[in-house]
């Protein structure tokens, strides 16, 4: 099997430590296996993304020594591949459009902690989607679709999860052991993979399409994985536990599973994860400020001690 492997940020800002080091270890790996690099704009938000900060990606990738085929894909190009998607999984009986803002959202969640018990978050610390599928009658759902109001497509994860026989552990409900697992390669990108059990149920009922822009970023990565023939999916520790999401979704869609390496996160002094918010120094500034690629690779090297710290 040829080895792809690629490098997916959102064109949504500069890069920083953080993308250098994911580009390099996906870079490395793919030298090692004699096989492809490729390069993703996952760029789906176009309010946010904007080509100034595409340039920026492949200026800083160039001065780094990475030097992708060009185009890379851009998921704004492909809303159809995703569509494509969303239908089968609609044929399948699996998605349900759902209607509340943001604050009706978080409204229920504090009025059914002020209940009592705590509200349960999903992998990434957000509470789980406090209605569901049975909130409303489905004619009632549809009356409203045709009426034109706004609204995101969501998956009906438990239904999901009967289908391809991965049971119902949720924390909504008891665990129970599910058979569902995704590939990983602990040891390093090239490692041998073991198998690691997949929670999907932890995540609630995801949104799959936006109110804005007719895909997610779950249902984009698997697609797009898939489109590009990439073998092995590189990336940040950050997106390990979302990788169940992605695993049931290849299920769903009847696509192969790319093996998966997740690796460390660069940190900064204070052990928090890289980010604009964090106000992370980015790429192009420290080469603005006279740095050289080596000292990039020292600064990251000194970041993920801190992560192992
Ligand atoms: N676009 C995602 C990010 O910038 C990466 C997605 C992935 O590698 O699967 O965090």
């Amino acid at each position: 099997m040829s080895f792809v492997c690629r490098f997916a940020p959102s064109p949504n800002g500069p890069l920083h430590l953080g993308h250098a080091y994911s580009a390099l270890v996906n870079h490395a790996a793919a030298g090692a296996a004699s096989g492809r690099f490729l390069l993703r704009m996952e760029d789906i938000d176009t309010t946010r993304c904007r080509p100034e900060f595409e340039q920026g990606i492949i200026d800083d990738l160039a001065w780094l020594g990475i030097l992708p085929p060009t185009p890379p894909r851009r998921q704004s190009l492909h809303f159809a591949d995703y569509a494509a998607a969303l239908a089968r999984l609609e044929a399948l009986g699996l998605l349900y459009p759902s209607f509340e803002t943001r604050t009706e959202i978080a409204r229920a969640v504090l009025a059914r902690e002020a209940a009592g018990a705590s509200w349960p978050r999903d992998p990434d610390g957000a509470p789980l989607y406090p209605f569901s599928r049975q909130s409303l009658p489905e004619a009632t759902r549809e009356r409203r679709r045709l009426a034109g109001e706004p609204y995101v497509l969501r998956l009906d994860m438990a239904r999901a999860c009967a289908l391809v026989g991965a049971g119902l552990s949720s924390p909504l409900s008891s665990p129970l052991s599910s058979p569902l697992s995704w590939r990983e390669a602990v040891a390093g990108p090239l490692a041998p993979p073991v198998n690691v059990p997949a929670e999907p149920m932890r995540w609630g009922d995801v949104v799959l399409a936006r109110k804005d822009v007719p895909a997610s970023y779950h249902l984009a990565v698997v697609v797009d994985d898939h489109v590009q023939g990439i073998s092995h999916v590189i990336r940040g520790r950050d997106l390990y536990a979302a990788t169940a999401i992605h695993r049931l979704l290849q299920l769903l869609l009847a696509l192969p599973d790319p093996v998966y390496h997740h690796h460390r996160l660069v940190l900064d002094g204070e052990h928090r994860k890289l980010s604009k918010s964090t106000g992370a120094a980015s790429l192009a500034a420290l080469r603005a400020a006279g740095a050289s690629p080596d000292e990039v690779r020292a600064l990251i090297a000194r970041g993920l001690e801190a992560d192992a710290a």
